[in-house]
């Protein structure tokens, strides 16, 4: 079974361009999440977009 069609992203990084700031979500239909390397808190900070791109870099 597949939630793919209604799945969505919130998000509250509002310095990547992929965010939409007054929804906080994120505009892609999918993203990539990875590990943070040597990182082992056990804890949420493990974890990071690997979709991310700056807001800045782009507007430049
Ligand atoms: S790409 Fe990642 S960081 Fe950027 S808005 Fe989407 S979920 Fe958030």
């Amino acid at each position: 079974m597949s939630h793919k069609k209604c799945q969505s992203i919130s998000c509250d990084v509002a310095s990547c361009s992929f965010n939409d700031t007054l929804e906080n979500s994120c505009t892609l239909s999918a993203i990539k999440v990875t590990p943070k390397m040597n990182c082992a808190t056990e804890d949420i900070d493990e974890s990071m977009c690997a979709s991310y791109k700056s807001r800045a870099l782009v507007d430049r």
